[in-house]
């Protein structure tokens, strides 16, 4: 019998601001960079010699995002369970690749996570983490996913949460919220303005006045569970990483995951140098920031006036970590696209019909932008590409 190598505690190190190096203590409840307000990441022991036979040991693992434990934040082994996020099947579209062009492609269908999106990756983690350092309520606004995540953690780890939505929300995701037992508010045009709602809010009451923000990327730990994709992918394909990622863009928190994932399986010798994935963000032309930051060269977003889309999860018109994910792009030889809302229904249907899978507009929209980018040469029908299916589409229905 093999000796399986014992599953053992988190490698975290420290944290450091990705914009200035600051370094952190990760033991402490951190927020952003006290130095320059950016946001801080987690670092770990990736030279740890135990981790380097840590892919044997997977397939012995949890079928969640927890078998990833070691390059985790979470200390405590007995937390180390939510509602069963993470390892969602990535699924092979031969026939929808075909007619597109394609020879491999895959769909990584985050809708089958706890709550119907990827959000749960991030809350699970984040939640999980602030609970173990001493957090008992939690705030933050969303476009919808992520506050329906927040709910549903913080029910599950026992914290009190408060979120707010803008004033267009659908209304099952309030209803929703509030069944977990989370205070909601319905505020405001875009996720910005709701953010600023809930502030006042919280100045004004003082029981949410130690709120804890796990606002995108405001916390170093939501990014480490959506990182977790890349993990996965990898695995899945068998130890390889895609040519591409194909990823509907909002706060980016995913994006950039998945390429710190990418960096660290390297660091950790599980692969090769050379083998990074192109990372594409894909967004809506009614709010594109990132296209147009690219398209200038430019290293920050310019907010749209107007953020028109009714792919929720792509109206976020200042992504906090903007200068992060443009870097992330460009590092990774990718490219950021926008697609028009008339290509969304077509593009879901033509995958319900070939792949029976069914798209949330975030996925359709990373679908619709394929004959785009391989008319730009972008990329290559011999590419390997993996595109996100960011959530299920039931609540959009
Ligand atoms: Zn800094």
């Amino acid at each position: 019998m093999r000796v399986r190598p014992v599953i053992a505690g988190s490698s975290l190190s420290h944290l450091d601001c990705a914009r200035c190096g600051q370094r952190e203590d990760p033991d402490y409840l951190q927020t952003v960079c006290p130095e320059c307000g950016g946001p801080l990441l987690a670092r770990y022991e990736l030279s740890r010699e135990d981790l380097r036979g840590l892919p044997w040991d997977l397939p012995h693992r949890s079928c969640d995002l927890w078998r990833y434990a070691e390059l985790l934040p979470v200390r405590d082994r007995k937390r180390r369970s939510g509602l069963g996020e993470g390892m969602t099947p990535l699924l092979r579209a031969d026939r929808l690749g075909a007619a597109l062009g394609l020879e491999s492609f895959w769909i990584k269908d985050e809708g089958r996570n706890p709550t119907g999106s990827f959000k749960a990756r991030g809350m699970a983690v984040a939640v999980t983490r602030a609970a173990e350092l001493g957090v008992e309520a939690l705030a933050a606004p969303s476009a919808g996913n992520a506050g329906l995540a927040m709910a549903a953690y913080a029910a599950c780890h026992g914290l009190s949460a408060l979120v707010a939505f803008p004033a267009d929300i659908p209304p099952p995701y309030v209803r929703e919220c509030r069944a977990y037992g989370a205070e909601v508010l319905v505020e405001g045009a875009t996720i910005r303005e709701a953010g600023q709602a809930l502030k006042r809010h919280i100045a004004a009451n003082p029981k949410w006045a130690d709120a804890f923000d796990v606002s995108t990327l405001r916390e170093p730990y939501r990014l480490e569970g959506k990182k977790t994709m890349g993990y996965e992918i990898a695995e899945q394909l068998g130890g390889v990483a895609p040519d591409v990622v194909l990823y509907p863009t909002g706060g980016g928190t995913g994006l950039i995951g998945i390429a710190k994932a990418f960096e660290e399986m390297i660091s950790l010798s599980w692969m090769g140098e050379t083998t990074r994935p192109r990372m594409i963000a894909v967004q809506m032309a009614g709010c594109a920031p990132v296209v147009e930051a690219m398209r200038a060269g430019a290293s920050r977003v310019v907010p749209p006036e107007t953020a028109q889309t009714r792919c929720w999860g792509l109206r976020v018109p200042s992504p906090f970590a903007d200068r992060e994910i443009l870097r992330t792009v460009r590092d990774t030889g990718g490219e950021a696209v926008a697609v028009e809302e008339k290509e969304l229904l077509p593009a879901a249907r033509h995958a319900l019909r070939t792949t029976g899978i069914d798209l949330a507009p975030e996925g359709a929209a990373a679908l619709a932008a394929i004959p785009h980018l391989l008319r730009g040469g972008v990329i290559r029908p011999t590419d390997r590409i993996v595109l996100l299916n960011t959530a299920s589409s039931a609540m959009y229905k």
